[in-house]
């Protein structure tokens, strides 16, 4: 049952929080498409890491007790090799980095800290503290050690330690399949010279990029018409999916028939409208576990509810932790003024200056206005009424991508 009241931009979230599921696991190889993902297993350490005494520097392994500053040099190792025989009392080996210490060496002397002393025989410029420049055996990692737990997020960092541990294959939560059907008679693919009164689709290759970019895996539908006709395969088609988002035809316009077609096919409608610029009319639901969202048609519109609720949502099938989004503090640089009647996201511009976040907003002239989100990496979060910003006055500022 549609319930026609308006949500908040809070409670809406609230609503749509209750209904997302993190999605099953399933085994994936090590490549860059594990980014991003969340393990759905724990990682532990199948050998010591380093799995034998290792030295930091190139330079010369010796006992740090001997009590003269010569040694004699009795053998080289590189990395990969094996010592040929313990080290004895007033002996060096020449080491490399990353080569296995010889048993009875306790420490690296470097290379630029010791001088020739005839042949086959260094002095050491000064006297080594035990342990310097090595990295003891099971230092980083013990064998059985768990190093990744379930629910890490994994970056490049990760995917090295995977690889280091042997892993080439590893349980993450599935991504979520997100289907995308845009709407509308005067629609066109980009590829097309819109005739008169139609314009291009703009919408279902921002929505795939922002699917994209959010870990989960867009599916293109193509365009549906207002006709029930066309939009109900379409729209069948798109419940298979864990996602379905629709653009367009969520108003109260006479070709809007976006939820009554939805409601027609089973889904269970949760709210309608929302208060919020740009965005108002956004519609969810549910159908099994499936989510449904029915974006605004405008730009602007469709990129902030999908940023308010579609990238929570897809955060937690993903398996992530914190479904929120980062709100942060900054202060405006210029003066700014704007009235409205809702709680607005103006597209922003967000800058580090001298270690603070500086803000100010870029021209915008409203939710079809999609030039404008080039200019931005924020929105600015307004509160309904009149809002006058002197430069330095703070506000609350929601970053859609790393301003950096
Ligand atoms: P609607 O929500 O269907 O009333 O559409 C609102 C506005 O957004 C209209 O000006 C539409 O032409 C425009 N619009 C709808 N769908 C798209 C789309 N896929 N790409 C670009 N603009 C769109
Ligand atoms: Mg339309």
């Amino acid at each position: 049952m549609l319930r026609d009241e308006l949500y908040s931009v809070e409670s809406a979230l609230a609503k749509v929080l209750s209904q997302v599921h993190r999605l099953p696991p399933q085994v994936a190889s090590l490549t860059n498409a594990l980014l991003g993902l969340v393990l759905a297993e724990d990682i532990y350490a199948d050998r010591d890491s380093p799995p034998f005494a290792k030295s930091l520097v190139d330079g010369f392994a010796v006992r740090c007790q001997d009590d003269t500053p010569e040694r004699r040099v009795v053998m080289e190792i590189m990395a990969g090799a094996t010592p040929s025989q313990p080290l004895g009392v007033g002996e060096a080996a020449r080491v490399a980095t990353g080569a296995m210490l010889p048993e009875g060496a306790d420490v690296v002397v470097m290379q630029e800290q010791v001088e020739p002393a005839g042949p086959d025989r260094i002095r050491l410029l000064r006297q080594p503290r035990t342990g310097e420049n090595v990295l003891p055996q099971g230092a980083e990692m013990r064998r059985g050690e768990l190093i990744l737990p379930a629910g890490t997020v994994v970056r490049p960092a990760e995917i090295g330690v995977l690889a280091s541990l042997g892993k080439t294959a590893v349980s993450v939560y599935r991504q979520p399949v997100v289907a995308i059907l845009p709407t509308g008679d005067e629609l066109v693919e980009p590829g097309m010279m819109p005739g008169p009164g139609q314009i291009r689709n703009s919408n279902a290759a921002m929505l795939a990029a922002l699917v994209a970019r959010n870990n989960a895996l867009p599916r293109y539908l193509g365009i549906a018409r207002d006709s029930f006709d066309s939009l109900r395969p379409l729209v069948r088609e798109g419940l298979k999916c864990d996602v379905l988002l629709l653009s367009g035809g969520v108003s109260v316009g006479p070709l809007d028939l976006v939820p009554q077609l939805l409601r027609e096919q089973g889904v269970q409608l949760l709210f309608h409208k929302v208060w919020l610029k740009p965005g108002k009319p956004l519609l969810f639901g549910v159908y099994d576990d499936k989510l449904v969202f029915g974006l605004p048609g405008n730009p602007v519109s469709s990129f902030v509810s999908f940023e308010l609720f579609v990238r929570p949502a897809l955060r937690v099938m993903l398996g992530k932790s914190e479904p929120h989004l980062a709100y942060l503090q900054a202060t405006f640089a210029e003066e700014f003024y704007y009235r409205t009647d809702r709680p607005t996201y103006h597209p922003a511009k967000l800058w580090l200056d001298e270690g603070a976040w500086r803000v100010d907003a870029v021209p915008w002239l409203g939710s079809a206005d999609l030039r404008a989100l080039t200019r931005a990496n924020a929105l600015l979060c307004l509160p309904a009424g009149e809002n006058r910003f002197v430069p330095g006055q703070a506000v609350q500022v929601l970053a859609i991508e790393s301003p950096w």
